[in-house]
């Protein structure tokens, strides 16, 4: 059986001084070879794998025969984002876990071929087919992955869509959270005038429950609306210390480097603090991305403490992999259970406690326990905390009868609507987790909002 062609990589010891990024792109050559190895299964698994239904196949065909463009064309019949998907997806879970090679051998790279697709035959929107426009307006709020694609599915509808966000950049996590090295600000800015040239209008620093409520923008004749908001608040572990000067959590020093590009100080006036020894606390994507650009930034070692083994890490294989190989050390079954700061409050070491894997809990992962009188300090100047998002509660409290669980997370019925009528949401703030769970999401939600404007 056919082994997969592996993506190209730089060269570790390279690519950790800079932002530019990781993986370099299938040739050609290839991208032929690989394209070639797939079955073109006549009832294919890959594409029930993938939650915005994109005919994998199709699109591969077309790379087989060396066709770019239409290979782009059939991938933009469901996907606003492709180039970012093809970069980000979690693939290895969704479409190339279900692929049938995988069974005996080595499934077919269907994100290196997407990616190769849209770098290669990107610019144009031709192929997308836009309804003649209704007039009707739909408002969405939150520019990221679910927000974009739900905004993008109702424009081809025909919808008059205006997407509103709070920062000055539109794009979510996809911007402010996943670093250039992994996915470069311009494919971003690529996918999101695409979407412009479509019609989509995005107003950006407008914060809907302060800004603008709810109400006043169906005051403003929006019909629908669609909330994706997304999980931006910082869960903090609760333990002494964790206040002390030059201890981050992940979602302020990634915003600090990737939107306020505080990488290029004093280029760009936003400072942040480059760590010497760093310590990451969490074994997740933000997690990863927070100790590579901490390594990036000039640190001459990062540690990474995740509280279970590697085997249960949440962070994507392929990311977990790259952070190993530029030298990021995994200590695992650990936990931190104190910052110790000096006398000016500034954070010099770690205290944990080793930790073994007792039974299973809730989550299916075996959970974790402390092994008594097993503390160690590690010493450190900077720590950044990746331990999770929360929803961040500003909009959902400032919008009256829209109810939430108790963890803030916003609820939902079968048909994506809340308990406000015409009011819809996805993605990260129902409890989303990943960008093609939420562009999943975001389409599903605008099948249902278009359903629901023709039954008004
Ligand atoms: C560092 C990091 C790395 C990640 N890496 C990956 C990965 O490799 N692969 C993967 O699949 N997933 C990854 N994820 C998860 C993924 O990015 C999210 O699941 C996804 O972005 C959620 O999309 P969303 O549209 O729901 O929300 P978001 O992307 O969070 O976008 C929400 C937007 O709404 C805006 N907003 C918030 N409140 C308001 C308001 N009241 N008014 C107006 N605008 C508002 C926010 O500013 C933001 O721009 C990562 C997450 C992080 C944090
Ligand atoms: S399941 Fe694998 S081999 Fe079959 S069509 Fe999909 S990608 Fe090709």
């Amino acid at each position: 059986m056919s082994q997969k062609v592996k993506m190209p990589e730089r060269d570790p010891k390279i690519r950790k001084k800079d932002f530019k990024q990781v993986n370099t792109g299938y040739t050609r050559d290839e991208m032929l070879k690989e394209a070639k190895r797939c079955l073109q299964c006549k009832n294919p698994s890959c594409s029930r794998g993938c939650p915005v239904e994109v005919n994998i196949p199709g699109f591969i065909k077309y790379l087989a025969g060396d066709n770019p463009s239409q290979a782009v064309k059939v991938l933009k019949q469901k996907n606003n984002l492709p180039a970012v998907c093809g970069r980000v997806c979690p693939q290895e879970n969704q479409c190339e876990r279900l692929c049938i090679l995988g069974k005996k051998g080595e499934s077919i790279c269907i994100g290196n071929l997407e990616r190769y697709a849209t770098d290669i035959a990107f610019e144009n929107n031709d192929s997308i087919a836009v309804a003649e426009k209704s007039g009707v307006k739909v408002a969405v709020v939150g520019s990221g992955p679910a927000g974009l694609t739900c905004g993008g599915d109702l424009l081809k509808m025909g919808y008059d869509v205006t997407v509103y966000e709070s920062l000055h950049s539109a794009g979510g996590v996809l911007r402010y959270g996943i670093p250039e090295f992994r996915l470069p600000k311009e494919v971003l800015d690529k996918e999101i005038n695409n979407l412009k040239k479509l019609g989509m209008k995005i107003i950006l620093n407008t914060l809907i429950g302060r800004t603008r409520t709810v109400k006043e923008l169906f005051n403003e004749s929006y019909k629908a609306i669609f909330i994706s908001v997304g999980a931006g608040l910082p869960v903090f572990p609760g333990i002494e210390g964790e206040n002390l000067n030059h201890v981050y959590c992940s979602n302020e020093f990634l915003v600090r480097v990737n939107l306020m590009r505080s990488f290029d100080f004093p280029n760009y006036d936003t400072p942040v603090y480059r760590g010497k020894n760093v310590v990451v606390i969490g074994g997740g994507n933000t997690a990863m991305d927070s100790a590579r650009t901490a390594l990036r930034l000039g640190a001459e070692s990062v540690k990474l403490i995740y509280r279970r083994t590697e085997k249960e890490m949440p962070a994507r294989e392929e990311e977990r992999l790259h952070a190993r190989k530029e030298g990021i050390e995994f200590i695992v079954l650990t936990n931190p259970i104190k910052f110790i700061g000096d006398e000016k409050k500034f954070v010099k070491a770690v205290e944990c406690i080793k930790m073994e894997l007792g039974g299973y809990d809730d989550s299916g992962r075996r959970h974790p326990q402390e092994i008594k009188e097993s503390n160690y300090a590690i010493e450190t100047d900077m720590v950044i905390l990746a331990l999770g998002l929360h929803p961040n509660p500003v909009l959902t409290l400032l919008t009256e009868g829209l109810n939430t669980d108790r963890h803030g997370y916003i609820i939902i019925d079968d048909n994506y609507m809340t308990s406000v009528p015409g009011v819809f949401a996805g993605g990260d703030i129902v409890g989303g987790d990943t960008v093609i769970e939420a562009m999943g999401m975001g389409k599903k939600a605008a099948s249902s909002i278009a359903c629901y404007l023709n039954q008004k």
